[in-house]
């Protein structure tokens, strides 16, 4: 039987489950930065977030959205750049970026001046910026809003090129977060280390020319379903397993 308590749930994962990297993927990154945690970076975490493991509130930043009193940090999801133009070079959103969100929320993070309160707030948006920026279309162009704007097709239903790559070849996959994490968790110790060290630059330049090859490679009005899945899903285990594995490595860093 249907009452408001089945309701909710179901209006609210419509709402948001599509939205950004969507939420099966923050979860998973934030699954794999939980299992790659030092001894002190996890006691650090744990007194933040009272225990709470970081793939719990890898959706926070993005359950806040709808909330007017968290209006300023909507443009920290993603960055809009011309498509040839790299980050260095770019001409910023005063309102912030992606890029700049996870300096600030590092500096906010790292501040023992701060109450406990705000550096846990920060904390949850670091940890999810960084999910949002191995999606390759969070570093998308300006003109279609990251693909928000091209429309086609996913399994013969309406969709968007956003959206395919936040949810649809994600979800296509029908596993369950722990499955995607075993799957992920077979890499070498010295491929491990080198996707650890690469500094945020680089991260911003891996999407943005992964966001080149998408958009050249997916025109508007494509309609889209195995092939395309089939074709980019080791693409999209790539960005999670390196999202997964550069949080942990940032963590780490800041709370040695
Ligand atoms: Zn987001």
């Amino acid at each position: 039987m249907i009452n408001t308590f089945s309701i909710i749930p179901l209006i609210y994962f419509l709402l948001f489950s599509s939205i950004d990297w969507g939420r099966m993927g923050h979860h998973v990154i934030g699954e794999i930065a939980d299992k790659h945690l030092t001894p002190k970076a996890q006691k650090e975490i744990n007194g933040l977030l009272d225990g709470l493991s970081l793939a719990s509130v890898s959706n926070y930043a993005d359950e806040i959205k709808s909330n007017p009193k968290y209006k300023a940090f909507q443009p920290w999801h993603y960055i809009n750049l011309p498509i040839n133009v790299p980050y260095g070079s770019s001409k910023r959103n005063p309102k912030g970026d992606v890029v700049m969100a996870i300096k600030k929320c590092t500096i906010k993070v790292k501040d023992p001046d701060e109450p406990k309160s705000v550096r846990a707030f920060y904390l949850k948006l670091l940890l999810h910026f960084i999910g949002d920026l191995h999606q390759p279309m969070h570093v998308g162009r300006q003109e279609d809003r990251g693909g928000n704007d091209i429309r086609l097709l996913w399994l013969g239903r309406a969709s968007n090129l956003h959206r395919l790559w936040d949810s649809h070849l994600i979800d296509h996959y029908h596993k369950s977060s722990a499955e995607w994490v075993k799957e992920l968790s077979d890499l070498q110790p010295e491929i491990m280390e080198e996707i650890q060290q690469q500094p945020l630059e680089q991260w911003v330049l891996e999407s943005q020319d992964l966001a080149k090859i998408i958009y050249k490679n997916t025109p508007p009005n494509s309609s889209l379903g195995d092939d395309y899945h089939l074709r980019y899903l080791s693409l999209v285990k790539m960005q999670l397993q390196k999202g997964g594995l550069r949080l942990a490595a940032h963590l780490n860093k800041i709370f040695k």
